[in-house]
């Protein structure tokens, strides 16, 4: 994975308290799993979330080409 994919912030929303917040592919792959910095509330990744991650990646991706 390129660092300008791992740089790229991906939205998540909170299932606990609605709070929207983003961080980071790389952040989101290192440890597999999402805290919300609202009410802490841990989220792990589950078959969804890794669709959301590979979707998050080809958009990017996209975008990067259509860059070029
Ligand atoms: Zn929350």
């Amino acid at each position: 994975m390129s660092t300008f994919l791992a740089d790229f912030p991906i939205k998540f929303t909170c299932s606990k308290c609605s709070r929207e917040f983003s961080q980071l592919v790389r952040d989101v792959k290192a440890h597999g799993q999402v805290v919300c910095p609202g009410c802490g509330d841990t989220a792990k990744l589950d078959e969804a979330g890794r669709k959301l991650l590979s979707a998050a990646e080809e958009e990017i991706a996209r975008f990067a080409r259509s860059l070029r």
